[in-house]
């Protein structure tokens, strides 16, 4: 079978205005590699010509292949879609708007033939975004990487490059299958050698966003809930606070009684109060504790990953061909 060394994977949603111009500058990038390449556009559910154009080019380019999906499913579920069909030693994400520039694939190809096994663009600095997304995601990745022991670094999306061997363990079909991804926490989860190549993200070429403030929501509660369990914990926290309060309050008061002090009947319904909401509470977070271990059984996540196994029978290594 003739063999693919680099795919590169492309989610469009609705791009119609600069799809062609994409599909340009990522066809002169590879190109200039003078390996062998796919292109794999995901349409994900278009109502524009997008899939159109899109199907045309890949009529007249063989190293151009489409998927369409049958309604819209979400920008992380047209990477995986995607990454799921890729053939290449490599594996590329990037977004169609050239929001990233394509020219730092070239970048990403020579830190993987250093040996790196994922190679993520890290945002320096992104032109013509609003006030309100510069805002939000700065305030979201710092805050995402404050509740979660996975080291997903700040300032990433999704344009990166990754080995083959990292592409097959996020598999969706047979290895990570959990439906609600976050992309680019998981590819942090996963391991292995990882380094960052800065870069400027540009203005978006035409049109507007297709991330709906819905969609960026949707995005940002993903990543939280597959990594961090710190909201099912929180009440667990709190009860054990209030239940300490509760109890000195009740203490003091009774010390003060004794004491001879006239301590109203309020005070004292108070500390029963305190007592009571950090009981509910602490209950509550015990069933936390419960949920979050029902979800890591159901979402099914490999227990651990392999890199590379010396001296075994199976003669394999894990080392890149
Ligand atoms: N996209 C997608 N499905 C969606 C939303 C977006 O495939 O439901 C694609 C979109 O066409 C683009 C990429 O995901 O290639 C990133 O979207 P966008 O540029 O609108 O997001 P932003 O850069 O504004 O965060
Ligand atoms: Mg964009």
């Amino acid at each position: 079978m003739f063999h693919i060394r680099y795919s590169v994977v492309v989610p469009v949603y609705n791009e119609e205005l600069l799809i062609e111009e994409s599909y340009r500058r990522l066809k002169k990038v590879m190109d200039s590699t003078d390996e062998t390449y796919e292109l794999i556009f995901v349409d994900d559910g278009s109502h524009d010509k997008s899939a159109e154009i899109l199907s045309r080019i890949s009529m007249s380019d063989k190293n151009v292949k489409l998927i369409s999906f049958s309604r819209n499913f979400g920008h992380q579920t047209a990477i995986t879609a995607g990454m799921d069909n890729a053939k290449g030693d490599a594996v590329v994400v990037i977004d169609a708007d050239l929001q990233d520039p394509p020219e730092v694939i070239l970048k990403m190809i020579e830190k993987w033939k250093e040996g790196y096994d994922v190679v993520y663009g890290k945002r320096a600095e992104r032109k013509g975004e609003s006030f309100f997304k510069l805002f939000t995601a700065r305030v979201f990745y710092r805050l995402l990487k404050s509740l979660t022991n996975v080291d997903i670094p700040v300032d990433t999306g999704d344009f990166r490059l990754i080995d083959r061997k990292v592409c097959d363990v996020m598999n969706s079909l047979n290895s990570i299958k959990e439906k609600n991804r976050y992309i680019r926490g998981l590819v942090s989860w996963v391991g292995f050698k990882q380094i960052g190549v800065e870069y400027v993200r540009d203005p978006r070429l035409a049109g507007e966003t297709k991330y709906t403030l819905k969609k960026m929501l949707k995005l940002a509660m993903d990543g939280i809930t597959s990594f961090s369990y710190a909201p099912l914990k929180l009440p667990l926290n709190l009860g054990i606070f209030l239940l300490a309060a509760g109890f000195v309050y009740l203490i003091v008061e009774l010390v003060l009684k004794v004491a001879g002090v006239d301590v109203s009947m309020e005070n004292t319904v108070m500390a029963i109060n305190m007592i009571l909401f950090g009981l509910n509470f602490s209950v509550l977070g015990a069933f936390g504790e419960y949920i979050g271990r029902i979800y890591d059984e159901v979402r099914d996540r490999p227990l651990y990953i392999i890199a590379r196994k010396v001296g075994f029978d199976d003669g394999k290594t894990g080392e890149r061909m």
